[in-house]
């Protein structure tokens, strides 16, 4: 699968519903296809990550899970969300300690995430290119490659009218 799901601009406004449809649907056929479980509370996290394109901590989410009186023990939400990032369903914000939904196609890939600092908006970009310069670099120092993702920040086009 190498097509690319056209995103919409998260900040704008936009028919968010379905962006949440596509993603819970598209976690079902991953997992079908990784003959892994998408359980339950595996579902519930990653709906709850997708309601909106903020990056939202784990905290965030026992919270909200509590206030929807359902108890969820913070291990079980760090399992949930462990689970979730393997299956790259969501992707973590490093600067933020949060995590977004992947709003890319399910191919394996390497991106970038612009992050507004006004209304907390995340923008998931893949330049291959970028990641190429920073593998080529690496190797030249003989450097291993842990994470790398980049997180830019800014002010989304909303966020600059
Ligand atoms: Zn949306
Ligand atoms: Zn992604
Ligand atoms: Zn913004």
């Amino acid at each position: 699968m190498t097509k690319k799901t056209t995103t919409p601009i998260p900040c704008s406004q936009h028919d968010h519903k379905k962006c949440k449809k596509n993603a819970l649907q598209r976690a079902r056929q991953v997992c079908q296809k990784n003959k892994v479980r998408l359980t339950p509370i595996r579902e519930k996290v990653l709906e709850l990550i997708w309601q909106s394109h903020k990056p939202l901590g784990a905290y965030d989410i026992l919270g909200m899970l509590s206030t929807e009186g359902q108890t969820a023990a913070p291990p079980t939400v760090y399992r949930a969300l462990d689970f979730l990032l393997a299956q790259g369903l969501v992707h973590r914000i490093a600067s933020q300690n949060a995590f977004i939904g992947c709003s890319l196609s399910s191919h394996p890939h390497v991106s970038q995430f612009l992050l507004c600092r006004d209304c907390g908006v995340a923008i998931e970009i893949e330049a291959p290119a970028i990641t190429d310069a920073i593998a080529e670099n690496a190797h030249q120092y003989g450097f291993s490659i842990d994470q790398n993702t980049i997180e830019i920040s800014g002010l989304c086009q909303c966020c600059q009218q």
